[in-house]
């Protein structure tokens, strides 16, 4: 299509502008209030709405929401005499043409209508929406398949465990003493299988978001003091020493208890494992630290851990040497947990170590734990 224009625009530098405008790729039109074109500039390789030309009115030639849509822009361009942009597309030659437009006021009420074909940017910007909608899908179908299947594996294993502890109690009283080793071996796999599993189901949950804050009272010294006696019997196996060291006025803090507990089992656990006829210490500190922080300390003489392994230490599924894995067992799972309810609750855990000579892991907890669903009110 060539340049059209009205009898009014026959000057030189009209023809110059005429020219200019068809070398762009924009499409150029100046329009009236009542929705007239009064100028249409286009070249050959430009997409017209069929029937664009001097004359028309935009309800000749849009469907009537888009020549709605139009005269409101328009409207909205000379009553604030200010430019506007708009995106929307139309249905030409059976294919969605996207345009993004901006208009300006000219004088004598009307409007310049510079739009530019951005169907090529549209079509990727749907299609990278539609792939991250499908990839949300598939993640949380995914989530919801191991929670479920999770979920139905917990059921049985807590009956095996429970069956094969009542037949080491009746094996006792009936004199077949025999048979208990083999039992307790079964309740001890079962209970390994159940650690597992509940693993799997929290980080499920977690890489889900749908792990809850429970923020309560908490009263420090008890809380690590129920959890030192949960694991009393592991603190001294393999010949190791416990040190605890509280500080005296610990106090409370507003947090999640059955989180904070997870956490510390797991550290005192990993200190238990890892060591042999050596010292196990937890510290538990306060700070002044961002308005408030409890430091807790869990410090071994245990094996250690080298830089390459300590580079991967937090990352779920991800076992830092599969030959310790064999030897001493575990998910590989708790130490990705445990910092990811640290960060949760707003806190963070750090871990210093060096191989053969043992491990410190820092776990700081704010006094004070804001609920993510309710952030701008501080509970
Ligand atoms: P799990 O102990 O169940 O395998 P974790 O995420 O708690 O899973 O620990 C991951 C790995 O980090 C362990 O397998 C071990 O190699 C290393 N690790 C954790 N704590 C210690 C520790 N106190 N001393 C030495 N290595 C440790």
């Amino acid at each position: 299509m060539q340049p059209e224009s009205s009898p009014h625009s026959n000057s030189q530098t009209d023809s110059t502008l005429h020219r200019l405008f068809a070398a762009m790729s924009d499409l150029v039109f100046v329009i009236d209030r009542q929705g007239v074109y009064t100028q249409v500039i286009s070249s050959n390789n430009k997409i017209l709405p069929p029937g664009t030309r001097v004359g028309a009115s935009l309800e000749d030639i849009l469907p009537t929401t888009m020549a709605a849509l139009h005269l409101a822009a328009i409207q909205r361009v000379l009553e604030n005499q200010r430019t506007i942009e708009i995106e929307y597309c139309l249905p030409i030659a059976e294919q969605q043409v996207c345009y993004g437009a901006k208009v300006s006021p000219l004088e004598v009420d009307q409007v310049i209508w510079v739009a530019r074909d951005i169907t090529a940017r549209k079509r990727t910007e749907n299609e990278l929406r539609q792939a991250k909608e499908e990839a949300d899908a598939a993640n949380r179908a995914r989530s919801a398949f191991l929670a479920n299947m999770s979920h139905e594996l917990r059921t049985p294993l807590n009956a095996v465990i429970g069956y094969s502890e009542l037949l080491q109690d009746e094996s006792r009283e009936w004199g077949y003493d025999h048979i208990i080793d083999d039992l307790l071996r079964i309740s001890e796999q079962g209970r390994h299988l159940l650690a597992l599993v509940n693993d799997i189901l929290e980080i499920c949950r977690l890489e889900s978001g749908n792990t809850l804050l429970y923020l309560e009272q908490v009263n420090i010294t008890d809380l690590v003091k129920q959890v030192v006696g949960m694991i009393q019997s592991q603190l001294r196996d393999n010949d190791n020493q416990f040190e605890l060291e509280c500080e005296s006025d610990l106090g409370l803090m507003f947090s999640d208890a059955n989180k904070v507990k997870q956490n510390l089992l797991n550290l005192l656990k990993n200190a238990c494992k890892f060591t042999h006829r050596g010292q196990i210490k937890l510290t538990v500190t306060k700070s002044d630290r961002l308005n408030g922080t409890i430091l807790f300390t869990v410090s071994d003489t245990g094996i250690g851990i080298s830089p390459e392994q300590l580079a991967k230490l937090f990352q779920p599924f991800v076992q830092v040497d599969s030959s310790t894995k064999r030897r001493y067992g575990g998910t590989g799972l708790g130490l990705a947990i445990t910092k990811k309810f640290c960060q949760m609750l707003g806190g963070d855990i750090t871990v210093e170590s060096t191989l053969g000579k043992g491990s410190k892991f820092l776990m700081y907890l704010p006094i004070r734990s804001l609920d993510p669903r309710d952030q701008t009110r501080p509970a």
